[in-house]
């Protein structure tokens, strides 16, 4: 394999992660060799926060020649499902990675049994019957060291027995543990004898009934690196405290597995870097998945939840997700981003590659007294300015349009630059109309507008001879009353009021009394008005739109076509608006 040296790599901008890596082959650690691992717990779908780490696992792996494995963290059997491993699949793909292997914790149960029995047998791990009230008052706090464990100094023999039965399937859950044999007074309270295995007696979706205690995170996680090969093992900062565990683990495991490679050239190296938090949407899966379970939202991928399946249906595309990563940055430091930098992301990117397309969403009908009835005009519309070899689409112009209600005001003042008694708009890609002074709509027994009326100014069209004609009204939008579709569209706000969802959330219920938030906290900073359904029109053109065609409303936002629409039943998700109207209208 060829491996470009790190002198040749050309980057903008160099993360320390990868300053580091290298250093590292520089100096030729790892022969020269790059593999890294994304390692998800299949327990509920990847969000945006694990695009920050896909991003880097795999731009790194591939940027240096180097291989990234999909390693599924499957440690847990109570909260973990096939559903899971399929979507993480899926968005790791559409991401546009691709993984060297697919790997689970589960596929080394064997193998971590093993290193333990044999760490049993040389004293440094020992089964504990306390209960893990007893064990957790035993710990002490960083100042103070901690209490030893009754069990601590058993006989090997007894350990090993009651290991064995840990995994006997009749083992009552809590009874017992495995815990590492380090030191309980350790200023790092993770080395005040970690627990390595519990028992949970559940069937396991891959490996069935073979197992019935299961290894613990710091336990498994290190050693998958070290069997795997991982050269560097990139995680978040809440992990810069177990590094020296995670370093102990892996010696532990080259001494009693004997290895002969020199452990200080192949040690896979922990890197913690920045987690991602976004303003206005709360990460984490245990909360998504309160969210889905309470039916707050539909599902995972619902449009509204920060996971990629959601931004997927909602219409950013990989690019804008990968372009914002990149922007913000891996560092040292808790960061919370703005929401708002991210939506300019995803509009700078569908700038360049959504096709303009015109959408009535509060249609009211525009009638132009003079063209005939039934007569009809095709235009070629322009797909994207931004892109001229997108190409045009087919329009139909005739005499009964419809366009937006708020386009059109009786008594319009003066800095008003649409329709209104005697003003003048151009219709998109066609006329010059103008209303008149008087008989200019209908209305309804309540005084509702039903119909406007206009006039279309000959020959202002395009390349025609009136064409420059100078006007004070706007452009608007507008579709043929014959030549349309109904469609629904999906107009999405904000799940969350407050800015910094996980802060708040969390204080409110501390409050409460609680020491997890659960559904009622929650409800007390969701946005009740975060999903608007409309009937609209929109142009023919899109009778046969499919999901993840990125699309502009003119003058509305940028949408796309949600899952659920068929030929039938058009089903529009607005991505985001076409400027930040948040800002303002929340300030
Ligand atoms: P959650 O707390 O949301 O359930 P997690 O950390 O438990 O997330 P895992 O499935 O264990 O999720 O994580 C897989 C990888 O993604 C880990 O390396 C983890 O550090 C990383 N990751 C998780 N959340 C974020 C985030 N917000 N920003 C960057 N990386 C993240
Ligand atoms: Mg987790």
């Amino acid at each position: 394999m060829d491996i470009e040296k790190p002198e040749e790599v050309k980057s903008e901008s160099v993360s320390f992660v990868e300053e580091i890596l290298k250093n590292d082959l520089a100096e030729g650690k790892n022969g020269g060799k790059v593999q890294t691992r994304f390692p998800p717990e299949p327990n509920g779908y990847l969000h945006i926060g694990h695009a920050k780490a896909i991003a880097i696992d795999f731009g790194l792996a591939k940027k240096y020649g180097g291989v990234c494995n999909l390693r599924l963290d499957d440690t847990n059997p109570q909260k973990e499902d096939i559903e899971y491993v399929n979507a993480i699949k899926r968005d790791i793909e559409w991401l546009g990675f691709k993984w060297g292997n697919i790997l689970y914790a589960s596929d080394y149960f064997q193998k971590l049994w093993d290193l333990a029995v044999e760490l049993i047998k040389q004293g440094k791990a020992y089964v504990d019957e306390q209960t893990s009230e007893q064990i957790a008052a035993q710990k002490g706090t960083p100042t103070q060291p901690g209490t030893e464990s009754p069990y601590r100094n058993r006989p090997v023999e007894e350990s090993l027995r009651l290991f064995n039965e840990m995994n006997s399937g009749n083992m009552e859950p809590g009874k017992m543990v495995l815990r590492a044999k380090i030191d309980m007074a350790n200023p790092n309270m993770h080395f005040r004898d970690p627990i390595m295995y519990r028992v949970l007696n559940m069937p396991h979706w891959r490996t069935g009934n073979k197992w019935n205690a299961y290894p613990m995170y710091d336990y498994t996680h290190g050693q998958c690196d070290y069997w795997e090969g991982v050269t560097h093992s990139l995680c978040t900062l809440e992990f810069v405290s177990h590094r020296p565990l995670y370093d102990l683990f892996v010696d532990w495991a080259k001494q009693v597995g004997g290895d002969d490679k020199p452990l200080d050239d192949n040690r896979p190296r922990q890197i913690e870097f920045n987690k991602l938090n976004l303003t206005h949407i709360l990460l984490s899966k245990r909360n998504l998945l309160i969210l889905v379970k309470e039916g707050v939202v539909n599902g995972w991928d619902d449009p509204r939840m920060p996971t990629i399946s959601g931004f997927r249906r909602r219409g950013y595309s990989p690019e804008s997700i990968l372009n914002f990563i990149d922007k913000i940055g891996y560092t040292k430091f808790d960061a919370l981003n703005q929401m708002s930098l991210f939506e300019s992301a995803v509009r700078d990117d569908l700038n360049k590659r959504a096709k303009r397309v015109s959408a009535v969403l509060d249609p009211v009908k525009l009638v132009l007294t003079n063209i005939a009835e039934g007569a009809v005009e095709e235009y070629d519309a322009i797909n994207n300015p931004e892109n001229p070899e997108d190409g045009t689409h087919k329009v139909k112009f005739t005499r009964e349009l419809w366009i937006e209600r708020d386009d059109f005001m009786e008594d319009a003042p003066k800095k008003f630059f649409r329709l209104g008694p005697g003003k003048e708009v151009r219709l998109k890609n066609s006329y010059i109309i103008r209303c008149p002074e008087e008989n200019f709509c209908k209305k309804d027994a309540d005084g509702n507008v039903v119909e406007i009326y206009a006039e279309v100014i000959p020959e202002t069209k395009t390349g025609e001879a009136n064409s420059d004609m100078k006007i004070k009204g706007k452009t608007i939008h507008w579709v043929s009353c014959d030549n349309c579709l109904e469609a629904e569209v999906r107009n999405y706000d904000r799940l969350w009021m407050v800015e910094n969802p996980r802060d708040e959330v969390a204080a409110y219920s501390k409050e409460q009394g609680k020491d997890r938030i659960d559904i009622d906290d929650m409800r007390k900073f969701i946005n009740p008005n975060s999903l608007e359904v409309k009937k609209a029109y929109v142009e023919e053109c899109l009778a046969d739109a499919k999901p993840l065609d990125y699309l502009q409303f003119q003058r509305i936002g940028y949408y796309n076509v949600d899952m659920d629409s068929t030929p039938d039943h058009l089903v529009f998700n607005r991505t985001v608006g076409l400027k930040d109207t948040w800002a303002k209208v929340n300030k």
